[in-house]
């Protein structure tokens, strides 16, 4: 899939959702893994300080020598900063705690949104041949997010099937549209994807009738079930394709894959 000589730029998506625990950070590493298992070349891109997606994917602390962080703040090199997993065809930008400070520490930039930006379109990015840059964005609508979105094509909105799930996303529909207004006009909604559904539970039916009566084509057709089998695979730095190819978790995030790539088809 190295072909040097191609000039399509990556498509940049941002994981989003100010609410904490909703399927952030598990639909940005399995997503990630279902493209490069279809053989896309993927960079992920771990924005949150908690740096979960980094560890998921199996990237020691002390293996995190250039970080999300340096890349944002320092003057490091795209190239320093990613690093190989183990999963043929995806890379990944970890994250540490520093990052938390880089809220307060970019202030005074006059750049301070557009760093990512910058940062992703380094010339140096063109030797990785990438299809896909996927953002697990923190739990919150700061400038690591807003960064995100500037930086990115699309958002995709994981949201959890339970109840209040489609409060706030009024607030995250502000930022885009703000977003678009003052730094990325072209930011698109890639859609809203639900996640840790249960099909036993009415409320998981209910969540998803609203969804799609409100948001429509927007929602993804492809529904995450809830699957313990997906909780596990981070503790074993392994994404579910490695940790369990034949869960309904690896079924849905392929099939959520493969509706993507049909999606931009269209
Ligand atoms: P966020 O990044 O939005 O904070 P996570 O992806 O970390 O959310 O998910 C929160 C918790 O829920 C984690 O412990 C994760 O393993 C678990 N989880 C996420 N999606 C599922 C799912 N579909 N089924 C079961 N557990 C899930
Ligand atoms: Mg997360």
């Amino acid at each position: 899939m190295s072909d040097l000589s191609r000039t399509t730029q990556p498509k940049i998506i941002a994981v989003a959702n100010q609410k904490g625990g909703v399927g952030k950070t598990t639909t940005s590493i399995n997503l990630a893994a279902a493209l490069a298992e279809l053989g896309r070349n993927v960079l992920l891109v771990d924005l949150d300080p908690q740096g979960n997606a980094s560890t998921g994917l199996g990237i020691e602390p002390d293996e995190r020598n250039v970080t999300t962080y340096d890349l944002l703040v320092g003057e490091e090199s795209l190239f320093d900063a990613i690093h190989k997993t183990t999963v043929e065809n995806l890379l990944v930008i970890p994250a540490t705690t520093d990052l938390s400070s880089a809220d307060i520490e970019l202030i005074s930039n006059e750049k301070r949104s557009f760093l990512l930006h910058d940062a992703l379109r380094q010339p140096a990015i063109d030797a990785f041949a990438l299809d896909y840059i996927i953002i697990d964005c923190p739990p919150s609508l700061n400038l690591l997010t807003i960064n995100a979105m500037v930086a990115a094509d699309s958002v995709i909105v994981p949201l959890q099937s339970e109840f209040y799930a489609l409060e706030g996303l009024s607030q995250l529909m502000l930022t885009i549209r703000e977003v678009r207004l003052t730094a990325n006009p072209d930011l698109a909604i890639e859609g809203v994807v639900l996640t840790m559904y249960d099909r036993r539970n009415n409320l998981s039916q209910q969540v998803e009738d609203d969804a799609r009566e409100n948001l429509r084509d927007l929602v993804f057709k492809t529904v995450i079930p809830r699957n313990v089998r997906l909780s596990e695979a981070p503790s074993f730095a392994m994404t579910i394709l490695e940790y369990d190819p034949q869960s309904r978790g690896s079924q849905a995030y392929r099939e959520l894959a493969e509706e993507l790539i049909e999606r931009e088809k269209t």
